[in-house]
């Protein structure tokens, strides 16, 4: 299984540094991962290299042209067919639907090309989304100054998914988010850190506890800290998760009257 992303960006040196490390780099060099830049400059239709314009109707700032981005997208099209897909085109932009785990599974699974377009200045001409682009992705609500940090962030997501991308693909079942909670809490040696010791739980070398152990504090952390997953994750129907729950919860209550008294 291997992905192909051809990433349109006027910084293409931000991907490419960016991308040539860790999991990423990794997948690049096995072969699981194709990358490649289309810079929008190189189409620009003069001497200049122009790629941006004021917006029509006013208003402050400059706008992307749509036919050198279209030029690129082209391009980065072609490139793909040649790879052997017909590639999804990726608008990254702070409208664009809210990226989840869900959609990097389900970007991972459908296996082949992506082009990912980076807005920069106020955003791209909308007959760009018209003409050329079939999803916009957001990264969060808040507004960046370009999409190439979007676009690695899409990319990262997807390309660890992948088959033999990771150095221990376990990691990715329990991982944040898999199921719709967080993951628990993580230590390593030594087992004294600065007077902070480890969960009992976790020392004990007993499988059963410590899976209870995690399962419990990813409730209970996604509780605190994301209520509305714990909700969403469906696993107040499921009475092992409630009975785990509802013991880690009376835990902390005695906890904290004990504080208290
Ligand atoms: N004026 C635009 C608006 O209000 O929707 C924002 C333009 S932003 C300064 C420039 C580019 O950064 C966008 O075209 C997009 O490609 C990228 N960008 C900014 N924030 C983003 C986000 N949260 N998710 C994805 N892309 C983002």
């Amino acid at each position: 299984m291997s992905l192909w992303f051809g990433v349109v960006t006027l910084f293409p040196e931000m991907i490419e540094q960016a991308a040539n490390h860790g999991v990423f780099r990794r997948a690049c060099e096995a072969g699981g991962v194709t990358l490649a830049t289309f810079n929008p400059r190189d189409h620009a239709r003069d001497r200049h290299g122009t790629v941006d314009d004021k917006p029509y109707g006013g208003g402050p700032g400059m706008v992307m042209m749509a036919e050198p981005l279209l030029a690129a997208i082209d391009e980065a099209r072609s490139a793909a067919v040649a790879w052997g897909a017909q590639a999804l085109v990726l608008l990254m932009s702070p409208q664009g639907a809210p990226f989840t785990q869900a959609q990097a599974q389900a970007l991972a699974h459908r296996a082949g090309a992506y082009i990912l377009v980076c807005g920069r200045y106020e955003g791209v001409d909308e007959r760009v989304l018209a003409l050329a682009v079939d999803a916009e992705i957001s990264v969060g609500d808040y507004v960046l100054s370009g999409g190439e940090l979007p676009a690695l962030t899409v990319m990262d997501a997807v390309a660890r998914l992948i088959e033999g991308n990771l150095g221990n693909p376990d990691s990715l079942l329990s991982e944040s988010h898999l199921d719709g909670l967080l993951e628990y809490p993580q230590y390593t040696r030594p087992e004294i850190v600065r007077g902070l010791g480890v969960p009992s739980e976790l020392l004990s070398g007993d499988h059963k506890r410590v899976a209870d152990f995690r399962r419990q504090q990813a409730m209970v952390r996604t509780l605190d800290r994301r209520p509305g997953l714990l909700l969403e994750a469906g696993v107040l129907r499921d009475p092992q998760d409630r009975r785990l729950l509802a013991e880690v919860l009376e835990q902390r209550r005695n906890a904290a009257q004990d504080d208290a008294g």
